[in-house]
């Protein structure tokens, strides 16, 4: 759905820049997705019973090709299915030839550059995929673990220091102890040495000021090999890095008794001896974040490898700049501060990940002189020594390295291509907040490097849809709402428009089927008036005599025209849920309430009255489709292949006519719909049926508005089912009648001989209990305090909501009850 929602909007954007006359570019395309693919591949042939080792690379990458087809077709069949009008003539692929090349030739750059280098260093490791991960693939999850408080002795036999861990099968790792230096407790044990516990290691115990003192007991265990924080402390006293536990999760030879075991069997197992041994003090409960990897959620492990990085603070200072000098916009706002925040502090980018599908890194190394050579092309020999003995790195690269690159190199760079001049930089990048970092950032950086300029001037970023409850969608809680079934339900264009609609900036959506349900209704509605349009009228088009318009016929005009003009604003601004709405209210309220029932008394009137109000019902209808279009392509394309023979999306987006502007009917046509509205609602309040005619007395004391009231007499008899209107500056109030106030006057409804006076006051008063039974009700709830402070917020809400429609009700039925007395 959060994929529905991201294809709608950039639809949306790019049918509006198409008609708007932009020469428009929508790229489509899919990443590798990695380690992801991989996963799945694999789990595919262990149910088969084989497994990747037994494949071999080249097999296993071959089969994952051939999956990749699979679901490449997939994306490509739902993007079309949402009406995505992409050009597909030019769809691309993070692993096809192009963008391999473009990936191969930033590597190089960067590498013969210095910004991307090979070194030992801690990073995240998912012993279940085998991999290195980003900083940014970790998932930090709260969990109850425990903190032991493990007794380390003095060599010497003085005494003996207290250290606090959450990980004691990392024990044998230990390499030092340190404290820190302003610690009074701790002021004679620096430059001592105690002895590792179960191990029997003689450790050091030293000083170091990122020693936090409030934690645990104030002593810290040093295991460089094992902790991002204590490898970098480790680097800064130059203690031994000891890695006792293999890429596996499995312990190895220097975990000593412990080799062989599973991390988490050799937790029990250290506890357990360590508790023979004495030498675990106390254990407490403790919450604490535990990484997990992104993509199969087992634990994490920080582990010491070789990786290849990318140095990152050269190519954040820029990405950095754009932003605040605005040569790129985050939309909204707000996304800027997050995007500073993480590029201020930003850290090198591990990009090795141990997989096989992905682009190899093409760093060859050297058996005889361990020299790296990389190479724009595949080298037959050592670059340092000659050596044909040279094998390539194991690893690929991570996905987004490649993803990185996607708007120059989906353009054909490192070519100087026609595509790249006419579309570099491009407008505006449409993405959710979730991979702001994983991408967009990441797009900054690689596009001002090697492109000199931003890779896109707006990034606008939508919200997550949930489910109707403000829930997260997850296949777990089974909640979630599939696009390809609601589009089967309730068409495309229904859940586009329910999308759209939802879309307000940093606010979630919260989808249910009602809202897709009245999008679908409104649907319905555009059809029954095309077809209602189609019946009346004549083969040949005609546009509206100006000379000859109705106030009706002007009012719809204008208000046609602040629509064009609010919508192309508010597009502009990528309010698609404000645009939506004006069009919706406008089609619906304004165009089919209210000027198709004037348009049908114009039209009984034969003649050149009728074949106006045909020319224009043709012209709103005609200028609503193409700004319905982008958000409902299905339906609009539809009724204008009818209405002209053509397609919509070549159909030029409507712009705002000054001359259409008219206050004045505006004006008039409210005082009338308002009068048509008052007694309409008496009507309904009273249960008149529309085929009684009452007779309605309008008091107006302006002579203009007797006056317009005069001329559109006519419609206001039609339309609220009068039997005679009297309107005069001195109306009296029948005997018996209701009463209502407009902008401008009175009037009165006489009843008597319309409604069973008596049978109508006892339902009303039947009615008016039910009602006030409900409010003491729903108030006796909201004075509970427990159900306030317990409900939630959303379910109290509604309470307070339905109260305030009850006391409306209430008091109009006091006031209908008021005529019958
Ligand atoms: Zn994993
Ligand atoms: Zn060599």
């Amino acid at each position: 759905m959060g994929h529905a929602l991201n294809t709608t909007i950039q639809d949306i954007i790019v049918r509006w820049k198409r008609m708007s006359g932009f020469n428009t570019l929508w790229l489509p395309g899919t990443d590798h997705a990695g380690i992801a693919t991989q996963n799945v591949v694999e789990r595919q042939i262990a149910s088969e019973g084989s497994s990747r080792n037994e494949y071999g690379r080249k097999k296993f990458v071959e089969k994952v090709w051939k999956w990749r087809e699979q679901y490449g077709r997939t994306i490509v069949y739902q993007l079309k299915r949402l009406g995505g009008s992409c050009d597909w003539s030019r769809e691309r692929f993070t692993m096809d030839d192009g963008m391999s090349a473009a990936v191969r030739e930033v590597f190089v750059r960067l590498y013969e550059e210095g910004l991307i280098c090979r070194d030992s260093y801690i990073i995240n490791w998912c012993p279940r995929c085998m991999t290195a991960l980003s900083d940014l693939e970790v998932e930090h999850e709260n969990l109850q673990g425990k903190l032991y408080h493990v007794r380390y002795d003095l060599t010497d036999g003085s005494g003996f220091l207290i250290v606090a861990t959450t990980r004691p099968e990392t024990i044998p790792g230990d390499t030092a102890v340190a404290v820190n230096p302003r610690d009074e407790r701790y002021r004679d044990f620096t430059g001592k040495t105690l002895i590792l516990p179960v191990i029997g290691r003689e450790i050091p115990v030293i000083a170091d000021d990122s020693v936090d003192m409030e934690f645990g007991t104030g002593a810290l265990k040093i295991t460089p090999a094992h902790d991002p924080n204590d490898f970098e402390a480790g680097n800064r006293h130059g203690l031994p890095r000891i890695k006792v536990m293999g890429d596996d999760g499995v312990m190895n030879d220097d975990a000593g008794p412990y080799k062989g075991m599973d991390r988490f069997k050799c937790r029990k197992a250290i506890l357990k001896d360590m508790s023979d041994s004495g030498n675990l003090v106390r254990e407490e409960d403790y919450t604490h974040a535990v990484g997990h990897c992104y993509r199969c959620k087992t634990v994490i492990e920080p582990n010491i490898s070789k990786q290849w990085f990318v140095r990152m603070k050269t190519l954040a200072e820029p990405a950095i700049r754009a932003a605040e000098d605005g040569s790129v916009r985050f939309i909204p706002k707000g996304w800027e501060n997050t995007y500073f925040e993480w590029m201020n502090n930003i850290k090198d980018w591990c990009i090795s990940r141990q997989i096989w599908w992905g682009h190899q890194i093409p760093a060859w190394y050297c058996g005889r002189c361990e020299g790296i050579t990389v190479s724009r092309t595949d080298p037959a020999s050592c670059g340092n020594c000659g050596s044909p003995d040279i094998r390539q790195d194991e690893d690929v690269l991570d996905t987004w390295f490649s993803s990185a690159l996607w708007p120059f190199s989906t353009l054909g760079w490192p070519e100087e291509t026609g595509d790249l001049k006419r579309f570099y930089p491009t407008s505006v990048l449409v993405t959710g907040f979730d991979i702001l970092f994983f991408w967009v950032a990441r797009m900054m950086m690689m596009g001002l490097k090697f492109m000199g300029d931003v890779p896109f001037r707006d990034v606008c970023i939508h919200a997550l849809v949930r489910d109707a409850e403000g829930q997260k969608m997850s296949k777990s809680k089974g909640n979630v709402i599939d696009p390809l079934v609601i589009m089967d339900q309730y068409g495309t264009d229904a859940l586009r428009f329910t999308l759209a609609s939802m879309a307000s900036p940093g606010r979630d959506i919260k989808l249910s089927e009602e809202r897709i349900e009245g999008y679908r209704n409104f649907g319905n509605k555009i059809w029954n008036a095309a077809r209602f349009i189609f019946m009346n009228m004549q083969e040949e088009a005609v546009r509206p005599d100006r000379a000859a318009l109705t106030l009706p016929d002007r009012w719809i005009l204008s208000r046609l025209n602040s629509t064009v003009r609010d919508v192309t604003q508010m597009l502009g601004e990528y309010r698609f849920d404000l645009a939506a709405g004006t069009i919706y209210s406008f089609f619906w309220r304004e165009f089919c309430d209210w000027y198709l029932e004037f348009a049908k008394i114009q039209m009984q009137e034969g003649g050149n009255r009728k074949e106006n109000a045909v020319a224009v019902l043709v012209s709103v209808l005609d200028t609503s489709l193409r700004m319905l279009h982008p958000f409902m392509p299905f339906i609009t394309e539809e009724i204008w292949q009818q209405l002209h023979g053509s397609s919509v999306m070549k159909a030029p987006w409507p712009s705002a006519e000054d001359a259409l502007e008219d206050e004045a009917a505006e004006s008039e046509m409210g005082s009338v719909m308002d009068i048509i509205k008052n007694v309409r609602s008496l009507r309904s309040g009273l249960n008149i049926p529309p085929s009684k005619e009452v007779d309605v007395y309008l008091k107006i004391e302006s002579d203009a508005l007797r006056k317009l009231i005069g001329e559109q007499m006519g419609c206001i008899k039609r339309l609220s089912y009068a039997g005679s209107v009297f309107s005069g500056a001195g109306t009296k109030r029948p005997e018996l009648s209701a009463i209502s106030v407009f902008a401008g006057g009175e009037l009165y409804l006489p009843l008597a001989g319309i409604i069973d006076i008596d049978k109508e006051r006892g339902l009303l008063e039947k009615r008016f209990k039910a009602i006030v039974d409900e409010i003491i009700r729903i108030e006796n709830k909201l004075s509970n305090s427990s159900f306030v402070e317990r409900a939630p917020q959303e379910v109290v809400l509604k309470e307070k909501e339905r109260h305030r429609e009850l006391m409306d009700q209430k008091s109009r039925i006091e006031s209908n009850l008021s005529w019958l007395k």
